[in-house]
């Protein structure tokens, strides 16, 4: 209708054609406005995402970068730490690993003995390795070197003890060496393997104090041990527990050296031993002639 009554003049069509144009003009840029304010507000609303986009983008980014700020306050803290770690790696290739692992060797002297047996079984019950140290006049029993060899075939070591284990005999009368090894040979022909470790009767101060006796000893390339800790066995066969509260009390170092017995009452608190050690964090070691250390009263170097 509007346009019907607007087409009769045609001046006006003239004169408003540009008015059109003009509107046009005016809807094109409104709209190009609208749409630059649409596409502005797109812009922000985009930014915003795209502030949070890259925020996600970025946070990526970020939480990469941040990781990477809380890894290096790990890595920044770890140096407090690290002197440790640095010590506990640097000991793993190192022979410092030793200070850091507690070790202990159980020894028992005075055998090849009657309880022999039930000591090997005891020890494979808990997969312990012993050392032990043999008497001359005991390897010479038949019936016991059945035993000898089941215990270097189950991986313990067995030095010598001399033969007599007198006083008289090995210190005063300067016996020692010999009787050494004379007991090593011993051992070699019952069991097959050559030992060149021995422990002294009685330790080895004040008996070895000569000088003499140290040097005949280094010559015949056999080392002496004694021990960190006496766990007094012998006299408590009445008293069995006080050998456990001998050892609790005693074990002070990353590495013990427990003296022992073949004796009853040893026996019968070897299982006790045996799991107070591990719960104290101890390796159980058996003496190697290759991994000898120095553990001597004398403290020779040679021994
Ligand atoms: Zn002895």
């Amino acid at each position: 209708m509007n346009m019907l009554h607007q087409q009769d003049p045609a001046k006006k069509k003239r004169l408003k054609r540009p008015y059109f144009v003009v509107l046009l003009l005016l809807l094109f840029g409104i709209g190009f406005f609208v749409g630059k304010s649409y596409s502005a507000e797109e812009l922000l609303s985009a930014s915003s995402e795209s502030s949070t986009m890259p925020e996600t983008v970025e946070q990526p980014d970020e939480p990469s970068d941040v990781p990477e700020i809380v890894e290096e306050p790990k890595e920044s803290t770890p140096p407090p730490e690290s002197s440790v770690d640095a010590e506990s790696e640097g000991t793993e290739p190192i022979a410092e690993e030793q200070p850091a692992k507690k070790v202990v060797y159980l020894t028992f002297d005075d055998g090849p003995s009657n309880w022999t047996e039930q000591f090997l079984d005891v020890l494979q019950q808990h997969g312990v390795k012993a050392t032990f140290f043999m008497q001359g006049g005991n390897l010479k029993k038949q019936h016991l070197q059945e035993s000898v060899n089941r215990a270097v075939q189950e991986g313990h070591y067995i030095g010598g003890h001399s033969m007599t284990h007198n006083y008289r005999k090995l210190y005063t009368e300067h016996q020692f060496v010999p009787e050494m090894i004379e007991t090593l040979n011993l051992i070699q022909e019952i069991t097959g393997e050559t030992s060149h470790l021995v422990r002294a009767p009685y330790g080895s101060a004040p008996g070895l104090k000569e000088e003499q006796m140290r040097t005949q000893l280094a010559n015949a390339h056999i080392k002496i041990w004694d021990w960190t800790i006496d766990s007094k066995d012998w006299e408590l066969a009445s008293n069995p527990s006080q050998i456990v509260r001998n050892i609790q009390n005693g074990t002070t170092s990353d590495r013990e050296v427990i003296l022992m017995h073949e004796k009853k009452q040893t026996l019968e608190v070897l299982p006790r031993v045996i799991q107070y050690l591990k719960e104290q964090g101890y390796e159980f070691m058996v003496y190697e002639d290759t991994n000898h250390f120095m553990l001597n009263f004398q403290n020779d170097a040679r021994l």
